[in-house]
């Protein structure tokens, strides 16, 4: 881990912003200022669906990458499938069969990406790059054996790093590695994130930059709020609870890869190329925004077992049971006990809300309770700032802020830097909209 092409000398976090920036931004057409010769830097660099989407886009990239090399820099790029390739091959294997082994579903979306890793070295090779595509398996992706969510054992870039000794580009298959068993596999939705991040940090690069069809993390999803402003830095710790409560960009696990190893990120658009969004280490003097983004998830669903018996070791028994089930269970509320018995509400991914009510009738009959009931229509809205550890009030101007709008909340949960609401799935919009504006982080 570590290795690089100039004598050992690690890269990771030694350039400032500035010059990182300026070595894949700076003019197009002039000679090499001598400050980029100097400064060399390694930058892995991932498009994401949209960016490599059609023929144009293609080039375009090759274009930018193109720039970023003449800047002294060397790259390495990771791509996506085209558009959404990735959604079409999930949709014909439904049309093909019902049984849809793991093994094949991982063999047939990775040809995805592999497509698109094959058309960006020829459009890198058309501008006189010599590039070398290269799937997960051969650029040293070690995985577990889960299917269409594997996690990554080890990376060993000696192919990557043997091509960028030797001067050319290796493109890199996102989201994809082999199995200690030898089967091709998939990391998931979203997981080419994840083996830009991993990758920077297998060959100590600079930076890694995540290049997506907006100009970066915004204060909250622009599509639906569009006074949502570009934010210029962010922390690990806030984008992290940012990805874990709904917004989708980068991916959450890329997110938690790039913390743990100390990654430097950088969100930014593949289309304008402006400076985006830098993810980073939190500095212990600077000054933190109070709340930095507001999130929405509707990916939940709510479950209530009511009628609860309040005695030692109930909800030990019942949160026991519905991870054995592999029910990953998220916010959970117990209300106030009367007359010896208690509610306890819980939320679950919809996909699992089917095995989460089985699951919990079954314990609601063994323990004694009086019944269980869903609520899929939820959504969960949050706000997200460093600065709020030290600021009292948040939380105050969240309910007042949804109260006003007749937002009723159905479940609170906090951590150091969130708090988030529980409300009706319906006026999920509107309550963000309202946080947005109340926070003061809309643009003008
Ligand atoms: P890619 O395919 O490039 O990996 P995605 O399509 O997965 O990117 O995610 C990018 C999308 O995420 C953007 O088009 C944007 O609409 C959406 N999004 C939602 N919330 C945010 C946010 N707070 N900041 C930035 N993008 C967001
Ligand atoms: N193409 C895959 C997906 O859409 C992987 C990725 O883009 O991150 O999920
Ligand atoms: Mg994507």
């Amino acid at each position: 881990m570590g290795r690089h092409p100039n004598n050992g000398h690690s890269h990771q976090g030694r350039l400032s912003t500035q010059i990182l920036t300026y070595c894949s931004n700076g003019p197009l057409s002039e000679g090499l200022p001598p400050v980029a010769l100097n400064v060399v830097g390694l930058l892995v660099q991932k498009f994401g669906g949209t960016a490599v989407g059609d023929p144009d886009r293609i080039r375009s990239v090759a274009e930018h990458v193109s720039r970023t090399v003449r800047h002294g820099n060397q790259v390495v790029l990771v791509v996506s499938a085209m558009g959404k390739e990735t959604d079409s091959l999930l949709r014909l294997a439904e049309d093909v069969s019902s049984t849809r082994p793991g093994r094949e579903m991982d063999m047939l979306i990775t040809a995805g990406e592999r497509k698109a890793m094959a058309l960006m070295c020829m459009a890198l090779h058309d501008l006189d790059l010599p590039a070398d595509s290269f799937t997960g398996s051969q650029a040293g992706f070690v995985t577990d054996g889960e299917h269409q969510n594997a996690r990554i054992l080890e990376v060993r870039p000696d192919r990557v790093q043997a091509a960028l000794d030797t001067g050319r580009i290796p493109v890199v298959g996102g989201s994809q590695g082999v199995s200690t068993d030898h089967n091709v596999t998939f990391l998931g939705r979203g997981g080419s994130d994840t083996t830009a991040v991993a990758l920077a940090h297998a060959l100590g690069a600079d930076a890694c930059e995540l290049y997506t069809d907006v100009t970066g993390v915004f204060t909250t999803d622009p599509r639906v709020v569009p006074t949502a402003k570009r934010i210029d830095r962010i922390s690990f710790d806030e984008l992290l609870e940012m990805t874990a409560t709904g917004c989708p960009k980068p991916a959450m696990r890329s997110v938690e890869y790039a913390r743990t190893h100390g990654v430097r990120l950088h969100v930014r658009s593949a289309f304008t190329w402006q400076e985006g969004t830098w993810v980073d280490e939190e500095e212990p003097d600077m000054e933190q925004a109070i709340i930095s983004a507001v999130t929405h998830d509707t990916s939940e669903a709510k479950m209530t077992i009511s009628g609860v018996p309040d005695q030692p070791g109930i909800a030990a028994r019942v949160f026991r049971e519905l991870a054995e089930a592999g029910i990953n269970v998220d916010m959970i509320v117990q209300n106030v006990s009367t007359e010896g018995v208690t509610d306890i509400s819980f939320t679950v991914p919809h996909e699992y809300l089917d095995r989460a009510m089985s699951t919990g009738g079954s314990l609601s009959t063994e323990i004694g309770a009086t019944g269980v009931v869903s609520d899929d229509a939820i959504a969960k809205v949050s706000v997200i700032g460093a600065g709020m550890r030290t600021n009292p009030g948040v939380a105050a101007t969240m309910f007042e802020t949804l109260a006003d709008c007749g937002v009723n909340i159905q479940m609170i949960s906090t951590s150091a830097i969130r708090v988030s609401c529980v409300v009706s799935e319906d006026r999920a919009e509107e309550a963000v909209t309202a946080l947005h504006e109340s926070f003061g982080l809309s643009g003008d």
